[in-house]
C-alpha cells in the first residue's frame, strides 16, 4: 500500500471514528486506519454503555455535553438507529457534600431541572438504593447511557457510506511530519495532506513529545446479577455517581447485558497501551463486591469483570491541538475518563480542524499543555526515517 490521501486518521475508536465520519460526510478523502478490529476491548471504547450527564462544575463541559446531546440527536437522525437512552441519573452522597451540591447548582445554571431527594424520597422512588440516613440524592433527568459498542459500529458504517476507506488491522509504526505527512504501516506507505493521530493509550508512545502530559491507568468494571432484574432496567434504575469519602462509584442500569454495571475508584495503575495487563486489582474487587452488598443489596452476585485505559490530560481535560511544529497533524486526546458522551461533537470539532476552520466548541482549554513536545526539536522528535 503505497498511496496519498486528503485526510488519514489513525485510531478507529470513539475520536477517530468520529472524526473519519464527520470528514467523510463533508465529501473528504478519508482513510481510518485500526490497529485491531473495530470495536475490540484493549482501549478505552468498547463495551455496552457509557454514562451521558450535563452536570459538570465546570460551566465549559456543562455546555458541551449540551452541545453533544444536539450532535447525539443529528447522529440518530442519520443512521436511523437509536443512540441515547434517558435514563434520569442520581449522585447521591452524605447531604451538603460539596460536590453534590455542585451538581445540583450546575445543573440548575443549564435549567436542567435538578430535583433533591430526600433519602425518604430516593427510598420510595428507587427502593433498589439502601443509603445511610444523612445522605440525598440530586436526580438529573437528561442523564442516561451511549453505547461504545453500538456507537463505533454505527459511525464506521456511515463514514463507510460517505466513501470513506476504514481498514482494520493496519498499525501504524511511524510518523513522519512535514507539508504532506507520511505514515509508515504495516501494509506499507500512506501520505496525507492532514493526518489526525487518535490513538488514545498508544498516542503517547506514537508522538512522544506527548509522554509528559498524558497518564494511562488501569481502570476496572464489574457487573452483578440483580435477584430481580425488572428492578434494575433502564426505565426503573438511573445511572448513577456517588459522592462519598469512602467510594467513588458509579453505575449502569442492565444494558446490553443482564447485569448491573459498576466502577470504583481505589486503585489505578499506571500502565501503557503495550503494557497493560488485564487483571483486576484485587482492592477494586474488594471495593467493589463491598459497595454492591452495603448500597445495591438486591443485585450483589458478581457476573464478570473488566478493564479498560483511561488516557488522562492534565486536570483532566482533553487534548485536541495541532502539531507545533507540523500544523498539518492534529493531536487527539479526548478521553480522561470523561469523553465517550462528547463524541460525535468531537468528531465535527476534529473534522474543522482537519479543514482549518474554527469550530464554536473547540475551547482554549484544549490547547497543548504547557510541558507537551518541549523535547520535540531536540531529544525526542517524532518517530521519523521513511
Ligand atoms: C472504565 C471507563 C469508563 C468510562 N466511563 C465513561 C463514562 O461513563 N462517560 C464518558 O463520557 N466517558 C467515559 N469513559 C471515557 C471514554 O470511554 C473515552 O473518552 C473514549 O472511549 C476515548 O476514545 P479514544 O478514541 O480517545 O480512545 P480509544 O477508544 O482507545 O481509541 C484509540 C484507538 O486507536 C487505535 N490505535 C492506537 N495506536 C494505533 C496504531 N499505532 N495504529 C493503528 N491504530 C492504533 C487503538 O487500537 C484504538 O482502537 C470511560 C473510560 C473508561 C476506560
Amino acid at each position: 500500500m503505497k498511496q496519498h490521501v486528503q485526510h488519514l486518521v489513525i485510531g478507529a475508536g470513539a475520536a477517530g471514528s468520529a472524526a473519519a465520519h464527520a470528514l467523510a460526510r463533508r465529501g473528504q478523502d478519508v482513510l481510518l486506519l485500526e490497529q485491531f478490529q473495530i470495536g475490540h476491548g484493549r482501549g478505552s471504547s468498547f463495551g455496552p454503555s457509557r454514562i451521558f450527564r450535563l452536570a459538570y462544575e465546570e460551566p465549559d463541559y456543562a455546555g458541551l455535553a449540551q452541545a453533544a446531546l444536539t450532535s447525539w440527536r443529528a447522529l440518530e437522525s442519520e443512521s436511523g438507529e437509536r443512540l441515547y437512552w434517558r435514563t434520569g441519573g442520581l449522585d447521591l452522597g452524605p447531604a451538603g457534600t460539596p460536590s453534590l451540591e455542585a451538581v445540583h447548582a450546575s445543573l440548575s445554571a443549564l435549567d436542567a431541572a435538578p430535583e433533591r431527594l430526600s433519602r425518604r424520597e430516593l427510598a420510595r422512588r428507587y427502593p433498589q438504593w439502601q443509603v445511610p440516613p444523612d445522605w440525598e440524592a440530586v436526580y438529573s433527568p437528561e442523564a442516561g447511557i451511549v453505547s461504545p459498542q453500538i456507537t463505533l459500529r454505527v459511525l464506521t458504517d456511515l463514514a463507510r457510506q460517505h466513501g470513506a476507506r476504514v481498514l482494520e488491522g493496519v498499525a501504524t509504526l511511524e510518523i513522519e511530519p512535514g507539508q504532506q505527512p507520511a505514515v509508515r504501516t504495516s501494509a506499507g506507505v500512506v501520505t496525507c495532506d492532514h493526518l489526525i493521530v487518535a490513538a488514545g493509550a498508544w498516542l503517547p508512545r506514537l508522538v512522544p513529545g506527548l509522554q509528559p502530559s498524558l497518564s494511562v491507568t488501569l481502570a476496572a468494571s464489574s457487573f452483578y446479577r440483580p435477584d430481580d432484574l425488572a428492578a434494575f432496567q433502564p426505565e426503573r434504575f438511573p445511572v448513577f455517581i456517588t459522592h462519598d469519602d469512602e467510594f467513588q462509584a458509579y453505575g449502569f442500569p442492565a444494558f446490553g447485558v443482564p447485569g448491573v454495571k459498576i466502577g470504583v475508584d481505589v486503585v489505578r495503575p499506571v500502565t501503557s497501551g503495550d503494557d497493560r495487563t488485564f487483571e483486576v486489582p484485587p482492592q477494586v474487587s474488594e471495593a467493589s463486591d463491598t459497595f454492591m452488598r452495603r448500597y445495591l443489596p438486591g443485585a450483589s452476585a458478581v457476573m464478570e469483570r473488566q478493564t479498560c485505559l483511561i488516557t488522562r490530560a492534565p486536570g483532566g481535560d482533553f487534548i485536541l491541538a495541532l502539531h507545533p511544529d507540523c500544523p498539518q497533524i492534529t493531536l487527539a486526546s479526548p478521553c480522561s475518563g470523561h469523553g465517550f458522551k462528547f463524541t460525535p461533537l468531537l468528531g465535527e470539532l476534529l473534522a474543522a480542524h482537519a479543514l482549518g476552520e474554527r469550530h464554536p466548541w473547540h475551547l482554549p482549554r484544549f490547547a497543548l499543555p504547557p510541558q507537551a513536545m518541549r523535547q520535540t526539536a531536540e531529544q525526542q522528535p517524532l518517530p521519523g526515517g521513511l
